[in-house]
This record gives C-alpha cells, structure tokens and sequence, in this order.
C-alpha cells in the first residue's frame, strides 16, 4: 500500500473543488494520516444543489430513456476499468482486507448501476378503466417521473457499497445527485466522480460534497433538494426526519440494527458455526445485517459456543495485503472506544467473556491503529445492554433457550427490525417462525445472500421506506395519475 497521503476533493458540476478548510482521513490499521479532505461550506453545498438542478433540467434530464441506461450501464463499465484504484482507496479508508474490498465491496458497487439501469423501463405503471354517469367511462393510468435532486447521505462501514446502492437507482431512474459519503471514508464517492467525467455523464448529475453531520445537515435542510435517500444510525435517521421536516422532503431512511441468529437444535452445526462466524466477524461486525445476539438451543449450547470460540480464534488479524487475512481494524478510533466501552458494560453485566475483550497487540505499527478483538459472551440477560444495544464490533453475546414461542419473543423483543438468520432442517419451522419475525430480511440457513431485485429495508427503528428492485421507486420517482374522460 501507498503510505502518500492523498487528497480528497469535492465535485460540483463534474469539476473538483478545493475549499482551503481540510480534515483528515486515518488509516485504520496504523492510525497514520491516510488523507486530507476538502471540507465542504454551505457554499459548496449550495453549488452542488445548483448544479443537480440544472443538469436535471438541461443535459441529463433530456437524455432519451435509452440513452440514460447505456451511460448508467457505462458508469458500470468504468468502475471496472478503475478497479484496482477503487480497491486502494476503499482499503486505504476502511482498513479492510485487499480481498473483501476485491470480492465483495467494489464488485458490488459497480453492480449496483448494472442492476437498476433497466428496472424503470421493465416496469409497468397501473391502469384503470372507470365508470361515469354517462355510460362512457373514463381511462386512468400512472406515470413515473424523477423525483429530483437527489442528496445522498452514507456511512462508512461498505462506502462504496452502500453509497452506490442509492446512486445507482437515483441516476437510472432519472434524478441528479449530490453525494455526502460518510467522513470517515471520503475515497471512493470522490474516485466516483472521475469516472462520472470518464464516462461522459452530463457535468452536475453527480456531485461530492465533503464533511460530517453538519454538512449533511445543509443538504438535509436545503430547499431545493427533492429527496433524502440515508443510511446509517438511528438516532442520525431521527435527527434527519425532524431537519427535513419543514421543507417536506421525500425520505428513504435505512438505519441501525440489533440482529438475532437463532440456532434450533435441529441445525446442521457446522454450517451454523460457519454462517454465524462470517455474520459476526465480516468486515471486523461492521455490517449492518450482522448478527450481534445468538440465541441457541440449550441442548446444543455448549457445543455451539465452543465451535464460535474455536472460529474467533482462528481468525487472522493482518494487513490488508497479505494473504490470508480475515480480520481488519475497525474504521475509527472513535468506534474502537465505543466497542471496548460496550466491552467493559459487558464485564460490569457479569458476562463470562468466551474469548477476546481487549485490544490485539502486535509489536508493530499496527498497534497504533484500531484494532479489538474478536468477542464472545455468555451469561447476559437479554435484557442486558450489551444484548440490546447497536456495538457494530466482532462481538456477539450468547443467550440460550428452550423453546420456539419463548425465542420469537426475544428476537422481536427490540425497537430494531432490520435483519434475523435462523438455522433449522425443518422446513415447518422455518416457515412458521420466519413469519412471526419482525425483521425486513430475513434468512434461513445462510446470511449475507443479496438479490438485488428484492425489498431491503428494515422493519420499526431499522428502517423507513423499502430499496431494491422496483421498490425503491416508491422514492426515487414521483407518480402521477392521469385521468382521461371518454
Ligand atoms: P452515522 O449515522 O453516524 O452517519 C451516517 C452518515 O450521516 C454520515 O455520512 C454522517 O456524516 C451523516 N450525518 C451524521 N449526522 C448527520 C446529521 N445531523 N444530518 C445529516 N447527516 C448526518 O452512521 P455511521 O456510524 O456512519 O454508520 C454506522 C451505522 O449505519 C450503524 O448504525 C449501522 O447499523 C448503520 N447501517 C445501516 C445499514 C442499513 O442498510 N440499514 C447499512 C449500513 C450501516
């Protein structure tokens, strides 16, 4: 990896702006400063909002249907071509492993506008035939148009991941952009841009601002942004439904999570051992979806736990570069102090700590950066803070039970409903208790798969508002119902 700290730019109408105010990036594995980023002002968000406008108006909004899939399609195209940049860069914001990054993130980042660039078109709008007093009748039907400009507001924990699952409908849909990814992770939505120029796509489509919360706040309150398109915490998604409140923006709000996997005593364990370890311990637990409460069988308790322990142990902290690693940092020094905070609540609650708890040392540059240890616990309640409560670490708290009603009612026992994975053999059950949970994705015997097409979004406090497929168009197009007297 390079150790040249970079320069991070915002872009406002295809051109990248230098504002003279910067804040730092640091690399996650050594705490070294990795970047200096342009902070935007309430000017540069202002440009920016210009710039989305006019091109909704001029160049991007008058491209035919046909001609808008190829450049989305084309977006696509040159993410691939940039690939290894994308990789550097989202490695060097996040810390993650050269492979996650290869695999998973930016794959999917250049997925997300392949998979949306035709959904518009295949889409159909209702129609309905009505009766009139006269007998003739009169004709409805719907129309889709963009909603807009767009702003884009996205966490660090997949930047190029989940800030490319909201670009890549907004665009294919219509709409122009302004993009404020997460403070933390700046990179890869500023790489974006280039390849937005790359690729020829209308300056002021897609635009960059940089900063944290309070520049978020000046897209969230500005009057002539449409819509507001989140992902991150809850109590964030709050703050943003009560900013956007007196200019009556549009919202898709996709927000935290406290996850329960539950094992019956029928699983198979060691796909269960091997599901639950990638659900607790990817990206250092870092994944919205991840599962932070095991609810396990008493029959099959103790094998289970020792089998998690087993994994934890076998994971490979390392640089992003070498082989074989599975294990990263996590993304700030601010989140390691949060989760060893949750690490002591865990010990003060009487957890038995199974393994981990602390901070890995490794007699090298790494033990200046933002490493915890990968953690399980028994013994808490499910009443416990540390069973309750978003950490977003590798960690997990281990809870038993004995029977199906008494487990359901543990899952949805939480103000968060945005993922559950269950592990059975029988096909009833799982049925049945998928059902009852109240999560918006829900798997069985696997974690992680993603269709692209289906509806992803959480249920009560995770989540407002459904994305993914046709049902992000809910949000990111306006629908208007003509009426046609015959
Ligand atoms: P965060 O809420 O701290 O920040 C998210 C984004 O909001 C950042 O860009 C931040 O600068 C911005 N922001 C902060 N305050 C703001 C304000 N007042 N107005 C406007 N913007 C503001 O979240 P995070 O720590 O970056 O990400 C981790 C969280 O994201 C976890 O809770 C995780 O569960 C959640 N998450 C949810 C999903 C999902 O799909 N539901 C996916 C990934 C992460």
């Amino acid at each position: 990896m390079s150790s040249q700290i970079r320069s991070v730019v915002n872009y406002v109408g295809g051109r990248p702006v230098e504002t003279g105010t910067t804040f730092e990036v640091f690399d996650p594995v050594t705490g070294a400063v990795a970047a200096h980023v342009h902070e935007a002002t309430a000017d540069t968000v202002d440009a920016a909002v210009r710039a989305a406008r006019e091109a909704l108006r001029g160049p991007w909004g008058k491209l035919t249907t046909d001609e808008r899939i190829d450049m989305v399609l084309g977006i696509a195209d040159g993410v691939g071509k940039r690939f290894d940049e994308f990789v550097d860069a989202e490695v060097s914001d996040t810390g993650q492993a050269f492979n996650m990054a290869k695999r998973v993130n930016i794959p999917r980042g250049a997925a997300n506008f392949r998979t949306f660039a035709h959904t518009l078109r295949e889409h159909a709008t209702e129609a309905f035939r009505m009766d009139t007093p006269d007998g003739l009748g009169a004709l409805n039907f719907a129309i889709r148009r963009p909603r807009g400009v767009i702003g884009v507001i996205s966490p660090w924990n997949a930047p190029m991941l989940l800030m490319t699952w909201k670009v890549g409908p907004a665009l294919a849909f219509g709409n122009t952009v302004v993009v404020k990814p997460s403070e933390e992770t700046p990179s890869t939505a500023a790489l974006l841009a280039e390849v937005m120029n790359d690729v020829g796509v209308p300056a002021g489509a897609y635009n960059v601002v940089h900063g944290a919360g309070a520049v978020g706040e000046m897209l969230t309150t500005h009057p002539d942004v449409d819509g507001i398109t989140f992902t991150g915490e809850t109590v964030t998604g709050s703050r943003i439904l009560e900013a956007v409140a007196p200019t009556l923006k549009a919202t898709s709000m996709e927000m935290g999570g406290k996850n329960p996997g539950i094992v019956f005593a029928d699983a198979d364990l060691d796909n269960a051992t091997r599901v639950l370890g990638r659900s607790i311990f990817l990206n250092a637990g870092q994944v919205c979806l991840g599962t932070e409460r095991v609810y396990i069988h008493e029959s099959i308790f103790d094998e289970l736990a020792g089998r998690l322990v087993e994994h934890a142990k076998s994971l490979t902290p390392g640089f992003p570069h070498e082989d074989g690693v599975t294990l990263g940092p996590v993304v700030s020094q601010q989140q390691q102090r949060k989760i060893l905070d949750y690490y002591q609540v865990a010990v003060d609650e009487g957890a038995n700590v199974l393994v981990g708890g602390g901070v890995p040392s490794f007699g090298d540059e790494r033990d200046g950066g933002y490493w915890v240890e990968p953690t399980l616990w028994t013994g808490l309640g499910h009443d416990s803070r540390t069973a309750r409560e978003e950490i977003f670490g590798p960690c997990a708290a281990l809870i038993p039970f004995s029977d199906e009603d008494e487990v359901v009612e543990m899952a949805n026992d939480t103000n968060y409903g945005l993922s559950a994975t269950i592990f059975t053999r029988d096909l009833s059950r799982a049925l049945r208790v998928t059902q009852q949970l109240e999560a918006g994705v829900i798997w069985v015997n696997e974690w992680f798969l993603r269709d692209l097409r289906t509806a992803f979004g959480g249920a009560k406090h995770s989540g407002l508002g459904r994305e993914g497929g046709v049902h992000g168009l809910e949000f990111y197009t306006e629908i208007s119902n003509i009426c046609i007297k015959i």
